[in-house]
């Protein structure tokens, strides 16, 4: 089996409501998403999509994920979709780095793989069942009873699992907050504060050792050695998520330890390829995992959520939903959703979502092997 053509759409997803982050130093009220369909000469076709949580979260940008799809998608045509390793193999030694361009490539040829073995990914990657993953919700910053009442509209949702984002630099008000938010919670639920790199580590030692929450607390600071710092003196389990981009930076957060948990994000790590690879370490260190993308449609949401579904809920945690946050729906009905605050990955085989090209507009570009 041979790609023949690989194809790119540009889709503007506007948010139902902006999203402040990072103690709202951070904001998106639309995203910039690439949707990559992958062809063969044997008829099979599979789909990725890439999409950064605008362009001031990570560095990453949708005109730079098209853009390195440009240079990346030429040199695939001709190889085998479902020789996974030698796919990304050719991709790292066309273009390092740029791994928000790799994931919608790595993920359609995954799609493929799974069509042709007729398995759905979750199986493939080491699944025995297409598991119920709880939803985590996304509370935005904002004041304590703004995100409250977001946390109360989630539960009406089905979530038990909360991600609230904070990071205000002001350690009273921080701390007061914190405390609001836990005071709300009900039983059986559980909150995560993800600061998402606000925090100096004074400000983080401060109100992490002010609060009564024995909860995680994600991404106090800005880098890994600051986070490990922050994990030397506080009693709270720290999750890292934005600084963490490879394999090694995670064999460096096992030997600084600077964590019990990390996000795996598709999208950040480059794909399922290599974030398998790094589920693998997790599991073999014992760090738990929210497994899901950086963001999307519910198209990226069920590429994450099959390795969701493949891997131990020992290690893993909840996981959120891109498509939870839309105001548009690119893949109506398809893949993962919250439903009563659970998802699930589709039984068909491959990633079981296939978008509607005509509903995707003309194509921003497409490759073929040239005559
Ligand atoms: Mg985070």
């Amino acid at each position: 089996m041979k790609i023949t053509r690989i194809t790119m759409w540009q889709l503007t997803l506007p948010l139902k409501r902006p999203y402040l982050l990072s103690g709202g130093r951070l904001g998106v009220q639309q995203l910039d998403s690439t949707f990559v369909r992958v062809d063969t000469d044997e008829g099979l076709s599979g789909w990725g999509e890439s999409c950064p949580w605008g362009h001031n979260y990570l560095p990453a940008h949708g005109a730079g994920v098209r853009s390195a799809i440009e240079l990346l998608a030429p040199g695939l045509i001709g190889k085998d979709p479902r020789a996974l390793d030698c796919i990304n193999l050719a991709m790292d030694e066309t273009l390092p780095g740029h791994l928000h361009a790799k994931s919608p490539l790595d993920i359609a040829c995954w799609d493929i793989l799974g069509q042709s073995a007729a398995l759905p990914l979750w199986k493939l990657l080491g699944g025995c069942e297409a598991a119920r993953i709880p939803v985590n919700s996304s509370i935005p910053t904002g004041t304590a009873s703004e995100m409250i009442a977001q946390i109360d509209d989630a539960r009406i949702r089905g979530c038990r699992f909360h991600s609230a984002k904070i990071g205000g630099l002001d350690v009273d008000c921080e701390t007061k907050r914190v405390g609001e938010i836990l005071a709300n919670m009900a039983a059986g639920e559980q909150v995560t504060f993800d600061v998402n790199r606000a925090w100096t580590p004074a400000a983080a030692v401060a109100v992490m050792n002010s609060v009564d929450a024995r909860s995680w607390f994600e991404q106090p600071c800005e880098t890994m050695d600051q986070c490990a710092h922050v994990a030397s003196r506080v009693r709270q389990p720290i999750l890292l998520d934005e600084c963490l981009h490879t394999f090694q930076d995670h064999l460096d957060a096992w030997r600084l330890s600077a964590c019990e948990g990390v996000k795996i994000k598709p999208g950040r790590l480059g794909g399922l390829t290599k974030a398998r690879r790094i589920r693998d370490l997790c599991m073999e260190v014992g760090w738990q995992m929210h497994i899901e993308d950086v963001g999307g449609s519910a198209l990226a949401d069920t590429a994450a959520i099959h390795l969701a579904a493949a891997t131990s809920p020992h290690f893993r945690l909840a996981s959120w939903l891109g498509n939870d946050h839309l105001n548009v729906d690119p893949v109506p009905g398809q893949g993962a959703r919250n439903l009563e605050g659970m998802a699930k990955p589709p039984e068909v085989a491959g990633l079981g979502v296939v978008p509607d090209a005509n509903r995707l507009g003309s194509p921003y570009a497409s490759f073929e092997r040239s005559r």
